[in-house]
């Protein structure tokens, strides 16, 4: 391959798991810009509509339907990009659930459905991913955590749980495939505006104006704020990067 400047994403194929909204949408935008071709997999078909027609206005990008919770059909989704692109050089770990409740009231469905959508998939999705990047000398895999991989809260046992094991796992997965050129870092998002937090904002009180309070850069984050680190974990760039994480957080976790 011709020698790439740092941020150059072109030739390189991405797979973005819950990439239809959100943050992963905001990481999607980003890696196309930068010359990806974007592959957004999850669920809603409408919303993943609405996010290609936002993609293909920056390059190219394709949608495919994924319920993370099917450990095969990652496998499958993945297999079937890198035989269609000829490669897969990106993947984001990125879908990603929550239930709101005290510890005492989750029932063990509750606990299921968060860890097998937050931790579980990115572990499968990973292991698809591998043979692929291997194959094409490297690769890079982003996972997203939270402030919960750090910080706990009452109402966010599991998912405090999945995105605390979801770092461990990425220094893990690091460590392992270093020799084969493969960078796994972690993002921890602090609190964004996307539809995952409008539900929380209605069901924690007072949880926007403590946010705003705490949040340094005095602004909840939006999903536009992804766009460059997703590049940069991407890309040539952050190459001698790998089991790190990230804090995109307005100053969230540096408050005392
Ligand atoms: P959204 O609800 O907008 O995005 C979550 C995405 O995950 C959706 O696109 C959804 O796709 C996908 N998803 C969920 N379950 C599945 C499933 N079973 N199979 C396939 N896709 C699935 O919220 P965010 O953008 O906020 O969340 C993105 C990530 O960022 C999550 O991992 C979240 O935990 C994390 N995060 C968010 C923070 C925030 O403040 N917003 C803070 C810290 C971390 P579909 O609708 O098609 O099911």
């Amino acid at each position: 391959m011709a020698t790439m400047t740092p941020f150059d994403l072109s030739n390189r194929v991405a797979f973005v798991t819950g990439g239809n909204g959100g943050i992963g949408l905001g990481m999607a935008k980003g890696l196309a810009a930068a010359g990806a071709t974007v592959v957004i997999a999850g669920r809603n078909k409408a919303k993943a509509e609405a996010a290609l027609s936002e993609l293909k206005a920056t390059g190219a990008a394709e949608f495919v339907e994924l319920d993370v919770l099917q450990e095969t059909s990652c496998h499958q989704a993945i297999d079937r990009t890198a035989q269609k692109f000829g490669r897969l050089d990106i993947l984001v770990n990125n879908a990603g659930t929550s239930v709101r409740k005290p510890p005492e009231q989750l029932t063990a469905a509750d606990w299921h459905l968060v860890l097998n959508t937050n931790l579980t998939s990115a572990f499968f999705c990973s292991q698809a991913a591998y043979p692929h990047m291997k194959r094409g000398g490297g690769g890079k895999i982003i996972n997203i955590g939270s402030m919960m991989s750090t910080f706990g809260a009452s109402y966010a046992s599991p998912y405090a749980s999945s995105k605390g094991a979801i770092v461990q796992m990425a220094k893990s997965l690091a460590v392992a495939w270093a020799k084969d050129n493969i960078q796994v870092n972690s993002i921890l998002p602090g609190w964004i505006n996307t539809d995952l937090t409008k539900k929380a904002r209605e069901q924690v009180e007072g949880l926007h104006d403590k946010v705003l309070a705490r949040t340094p850069a005095q602004r909840w984050g939006e999903p536009g704020d992804f766009a460059g680190v997703a590049v940069f974990l991407a890309a040539p760039a952050s190459d001698f990067i790998t089991g790190a994480t990230i804090a995109v957080d307005g100053g969230y976790s540096v408050q005392a």
